[in-house]
């Protein structure tokens, strides 16, 4: 068979100072952990425990619920206590949700200092409370609701504006000796959004929560996403990261998942090899692939499956893979572990690749070597 060779670190990580979100470590080397954000109003309590179990059930690892009034901050405690991930409860506008929050025994409390007034008053109470419950605090700083001194001072929200607005509220904190604390400077467009975290990243050594905000409808939102954390993920820049989507925020963890899988900063699962196809096709290549990826969907297994249209490529990524079949004259040549172990008709690839994939998963899960 094929030898195993360790999948290639992208890059060696910024060192981090580490932080706790519950018990995810972020920062320090920790594995780069993916969020979201739920959607339903967090007082209703039912309904954003459903979707925060939705979301865990898709790979979340760290769950954020908004606190725009009383009652939703009435709801943290519960919906703290009930999440199977931990919940970060973010906060604008009020201190005393902020309060709320860490009262409640949320796993971390975002703020954004643009949106917070008087909030500079109320750092030291803030970070006396933070610190007596052990909750670290994010400071997410956005270009839509930079600080008005900022904006006057830059002319717009430049990655030198949201950066010097971070570090300000950091320093907040840091003169009442806290410094259990996490940054985000997001912005819509990638290009300042990557410039704003790289001299971010050079300024301190908080860990960092990676988001480009409002990035849009979900094929525009994921294309933004994947190039800009590619861009700081690929210099070993971020600790954390959050896709925006318009769109059902499990969607945001599947495309935060796939693009750390992709950078080798998660452990791939499955993964699907298939060509784009090419006037020397010899079999409907794009059918193919979405049937055999369609029949291993929920495989948990890393199983790499290549999926060729002919033999120029076929029987070359069929052996890297895993599983693989080349096509040709009406027939699928399969591969299993680099060895042709049988060839079928075209009518009976589909089938066939999943009952061998279904053989190596049990082999794998025997063996230990699945995740
Ligand atoms: Fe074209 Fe064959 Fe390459 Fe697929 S594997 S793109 S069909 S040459």
């Amino acid at each position: 068979g094929v030898p195993e060779v360790p999948a290639r670190p992208i890059a060696e990580r910024r060192l981090s100072r580490q932080i706790h979100v519950g018990p995810v470590a972020v920062g320090g080397g920790a594995p780069v952990s993916v969020q979201s954000m739920t959607t339903t109003r967090t007082s209703d309590i039912g309904a954003t425990l459903q979707q925060i179990a939705e979301l865990t059930a898709s790979g979340c690892e760290i769950v954020r619920v908004a606190c725009p009034t009383q009652d939703d901050a009435d709801a943290l405690a519960t919906i703290a206590r009930k999440s199977q991930i931990p919940v970060i409860a973010d906060i604008h506008f009020q201190p005393k949700y902020v309060f709320a929050a860490i009262e409640a025994g949320c796993a971390a409390v975002r703020v954004n200092p643009g949106n917070i007034k008087k909030f500079d008053d109320q750092v030291k109470e803030i970070a006396r409370a933070a610190k007596d419950h052990g909750t670290p605090i994010r400071i997410g700083v956005n270009a839509g609701s930079l600080d008005k001194r900022l904006l006057q001072k830059y002319g717009r929200a430049t990655p030198e504006a949201l950066v010097e607005s971070a570090l300000w509220e950091a320093s907040l904190f840091e003169e009442h000796d806290f410094r259990d604390i996490k940054i985000s400077v997001k912005h819509n467009d990638p290009v300042v959004m990557i410039e704003a975290y790289k001299q971010l990243a050079a300024q301190c050594d908080y860990p960092l929560h990676l988001g480009v905000t409002e990035a849009g409808p979900a094929f525009q939102g994921t294309i933004k996403s994947a190039v800009a954390f590619g861009a700081l993920l690929s210099q070993g820049i971020g600790d954390t990261i959050r896709v925006s989507l318009s769109a059902p925020p499990a969607e945001e963890v599947k495309v935060g998942l796939q693009i750390l899988e992709a950078l080798n900063l998660k452990q791939r699962r499955l993964e699907i090899v298939s060509c784009p196809s090419c006037g020397r096709a010899q079999v409907d290549v794009y059918k193919l692939a979405d049937e055999v990826t369609a029949g291993l969907t929920g495989m948990e297994v890393p199983l790499r499956v290549a999926v060729m249209g002919c033999v120029v490529n076929g029987p070359g990524e069929a052996r890297e893979a895993d599983l693989g079949v080349a096509s040709g004259n009406g027939k699928g040549q399969i591969f299993v572990k680099g060895e042709v172990i049988k060839t079928v008709p075209e009518s009976k690839i589909v089938e066939t690749l999943i009952e061998e994939a279904m053989k190596i998963a049990e082999q794998m899960e025997q063996d230990g070597t699945a995740s």
